[in-house]
């Protein structure tokens, strides 16, 4: 029965980041296949897949050899759980894999099953890890506004959007957020990138002092931000903030749930970054979006003060029925094996020139302020003013209105508040699939100036 499906959908499903009166209008595009850097939607129409579902389909779409490992499992086993002692080979073999890849020192690893699991279980082992130090006022957490970490409680309150805390009663207290390193939209006019760095830097000490680094335990820093606009930091801003951390005792953790495996052109954005992180998250690309999988790395002392704070109730109290799934671990082993075995990284490195070149090409159109990226990653803020940066109002919504022009271009692509739109392509497209991508985006600004015009937007 796969009739009328757009209008069942409208019927039947509650749809996540959508404008929910708007799509009573518009309704959804219905995919149905894939195949390489391309989805089809139920008509047979072609677009190229330039968000990698949602930033994580690393190795495309049709890739025979993961479904063949998740196969092979869902036979073998098709689930155990990591309770009470309970384990499996996938399990282990990944987290012996991953704790080699991870540029952090890393003791063990605990499986999530996406990025809001991995970064809510790190809240809770810092204020775990706190408590068996004898440390418990040291809880608060900071992250950066427009960061992005996740939507349940804890992480909604961190990840630093309006959408994610107006009307939600978030953020929850304890959760505190340094100022947005995006030097086209935060610098003073003449400020160089490496002295907005060394301000902002100096805004985080003074944050920490003001609420007393007693009670800070932890920055989280994904290496580039990407829900909040695909922005890279300012050069010199890592290597500026870590100082401050270490002098206050606040532990740094990296949310790697987009740049982990590649997307920069190092397996870890931390390693393109210069960001030396306690413990990182990842989710995502681990199993090339294939199946849900997320985890933390754990440090020599957290997993020291895990054993300590345990052994005083008898037990780890965290876990969930599906940390650790075989099925999830099994597609991420092969994930990571051909990531190896085809130069992915590598390749990401060979590429990205040309992405990025493509990429700058746009800051020459009328409505693109910046086009700003790294490695495989972009995003473009569109204004209405160059030389003032000045946006059109938000209710016009133009960069979400451009992203509906490239998908009738074959192109998908992603708006984000502020005006702004995001390129994550699969790490596998080829120089000729980023031309087409570049062409159709293109294209779509065109036709957005043109819709600009006819409405008589200012
Ligand atoms: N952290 C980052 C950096 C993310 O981009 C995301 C999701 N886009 C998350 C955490 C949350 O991951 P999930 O949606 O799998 O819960």
């Amino acid at each position: 029965m796969r009739s009328n499906l757009a209008a069942r959908d409208v019927e039947t499903l509650v749809h996540p980041y959508t404008n929910l009166a708007a799509f009573r209008e518009t309704g959804p595009l219905v995919l149905e296949r894939g195949h390489g850097v391309y989805v089809y939607d139920t008509d047979g129409r072609p677009y190229i897949e330039g968000m990698a579902g949602l930033w994580c389909t690393a190795l495309g779409y049709s890739n025979e050899e993961l479904v063949e490992a998740a196969s092979e499992q869902l036979s073998r086993l098709p689930f155990t759980h990591l309770f009470s002692g309970r384990s499996h080979d996938p399990a282990i073999e990944l987290a012996e894999t991953l704790k080699e890849l991870m540029p952090v020192p890393t003791s063990k690893v605990f499986f999530t099953s996406s990025g809001s699991e991995a970064n809510d279980t790190q809240v809770k082992l810092l204020w775990y890890m706190n408590n068996a130090l004898g440390r418990a006022a040291k809880k608060k957490i900071i992250s950066h506004v427009k960061g992005y970490h996740g939507v349940t409680v804890a992480t909604a309150s961190m990840t630093g959007l309006p959408a994610n805390h107006a009307d939600w009663d978030l953020p929850l207290p304890g959760f505190l957020h340094a100022p947005c390193p995006h030097h086209y939209r935060g610098a003073e006019p003449g400020e160089s990138e490496a002295a907005f760095s060394a301000r902002l830097a100096g805004e985080l000490d003074a944050l920490i002092l003001r609420e007393g680094p007693e009670t800070v335990a932890a920055f989280f820093v994904e290496p580039v931000m990407g829900a909040g606009g695909a922005i890279v930091p300012p050069a010199g801003y890592f290597e500026a903030i870590q100082p401050v951390l270490e002098r206050h005792d606040v532990r740094l953790v990296a949310d790697e749930v987009i740049c982990g495996f590649g997307r920069l052109g190092t397996w870890f954005g931390s390693e393109s970054l210069g960001i030396r992180p306690h413990t990182l998250s990842f989710a995502k690309a681990v199993t090339s979006g294939y199946l849900p999988l997320g985890g933390v790395s754990i440090d020599e002392p957290l997993y020291r003060a895990m054993l300590a704070e345990s052994a005083k109730i008898g037990t780890f109290g965290h876990g969930t029925t599906y940390s650790g799934h075989p099925v999830a671990c099994a597609v991420a082993l092969k994930t990571i094996e051909i990531f190896r075995r085809d130069r992915i990284v590598e390749g990401v490195g060979a590429k990205a020139p040309h992405f990025q070149a493509r990429l700058s090409g746009l800051a020459d159109h009328p409505l693109v302020g910046e086009a700003r990226g790294i490695g495989l990653i972009g995003g473009l803020e569109i204004v209405a003013d160059k030389g003032s940066k000045r946006q059109y109002d938000p209710k016009a919504g133009v960069a979400a209105r451009c992203v509906a022009f490239a998908q009738a271009e074959g192109l998908i692509v992603r708006f984000l508040a502020g005006d702004r739109i995001a390129i994550c392509p699969p790490l596998v497209i080829t120089s000729e699939e980023i031309d087409a991508l570049f062409d159709r985006l293109t294209r779509a600004l065109d036709r957005t100036l043109a819709w600009i015009a006819a409405e008589g937007l200012e």
